[in-house]
């Protein structure tokens, strides 16, 4: 995997236009840069790529940037041990790294790039270990990051293989997005072999526009669901990206075509230096309603805010029914309305 953070670099696969050059130079100093070669090839191709992995002077604008905050969800205040972060009765966060082979501009996790790069150590996943032994009503451990599927695989084994051990333990959720920014990462026979072997897991992908939707990513997924591994996505709703009914469409039916269930589509967290993606909520309640009159649900996301000051995820469906006195009215796919009684 060739991994370029350097302008120079980035401009022998994607040239620049001098502007872009000019945010890249002011820009990098407070926000660095990074990207695989893989996903710079297909930032050459897609406009939308490019604007997820090119910085721009908005990052820095701030009468924008300061409506935003560095941690608005508060994991570092709900923080049980160290990387974990415990704010729902039966679910648990375990942030293991913050390397990151791109970083996408739009990263709610922005304020750990300023940190030296950290990864879990042995002990940490032990302290995570015995945690969650400790606290049997957490039945679901989400490992995040930075990139997850990167760690040594030694450490990856360490937490997955102690998980499946803790019997209290149901569902272990990666969430990753090397199946599209470095799909041939995937493929490496040892980690294929640690997911299947650790039984327990599910992979969160992270695909934002269709353009993502590679032959290189298809196969990538095809992997990890043939290690019994189901795989859900995770979007983002970002302005100038896929902030409409016709790129979200084509997204969701693309993953839904390689075996992928959208999962949710979250509204941009205002988060510093981010705040230039974020679109209104009223857009987003929007483009769903349109959506779900064309899609099934099996290709339809929940849109999800996630409570700025770490009150959690509340998830949206648009309302298509009410209650009038003793009946249930309904608005069907196409426009009509029609009645049940509630007996
Ligand atoms: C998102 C999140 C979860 C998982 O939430 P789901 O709605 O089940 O996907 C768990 N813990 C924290 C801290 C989270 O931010």
């Amino acid at each position: 995997m060739r991994v370029i953070t350097s302008l120079e670099a980035l401009e022998g696969l994607l040239p620049l236009s001098p502007r872009e050059r000019e945010a890249f130079r002011a820009v990098v100093p407070v926000y660095p840069f990074s990207t695989t070669e893989y996903y710079a090839r297909l930032a050459a191709e897609s406009f939308a790529v490019r604007r997820m992995l090119l910085p721009s002077l908005e990052e820095l604008n701030p009468e924008l940037q300061n409506l935003g905050e560095p941690d608005p969800l508060r994991e570092e205040r709900d923080r049980k041990a160290p990387c974990l972060t415990h704010r729902y009765p039966d679910r648990v966060l375990v942030v293991t790294t913050n390397y990151c082979p791109v970083l996408c501009r739009f990263c709610m996790r922005k304020r750990n790039w300023r940190r030296p790069l950290f990864t879990i150590s042995e002990d940490e996943v032990d302290a995570v270990l015995s945690y969650v032994r400790r606290n049997p009503q957490v039945r679901d451990v989400l490992i995040s990051g930075g990139e997850p599927l990167l760690l040594p695989l030694e450490l990856l084994e360490r937490l997955l293989l102690g998980l499946k051990k803790i019997e209290s333990v149901e569902v272990v959720r990666i969430g990753t997005r090397l199946p599209v920014v470095e799909p041939s990462a995937v493929l490496r026979s040892e980690l294929l072999s640690l997911l299947e072997r650790a039984q327990k897991v599910w992979v969160n992908t992270h695909f934002n526009h269709p353009d993502e939707l590679t032959a290189e990513a298809a196969e990538a997924v095809k992997a990890l669901l043939k290690c019994g591994v189901p795989v859900n996505n995770q979007t983002v709703l970002l302005k100038g990206v896929n902030d409409s009914v016709s790129v979200l469409e084509r997204l969701f039916r693309g993953l839904q075509r390689i075996k992928v269930r959208p999962y949710y589509l979250f509204h941009c967290d205002p988060v510093e230096g981010v705040m230039h993606f974020s679109t209104p909520i009223s857009l987003g309640l929007k483009l769903l309603e349109e959506l779900q009159t064309r899609l099934s649900p099996l290709a339809l996301p929940y849109y999800a805010v996630d409570g700025p000051g770490g009150y959690g995820k509340v998830p949206m469906l648009p309302v298509r029914f009410e209650k009038l006195g003793s009946v249930y009215r309904f608005r069907s796919f196409s426009g009509r309305y029609f009645t049940m009684p509630d007996r």
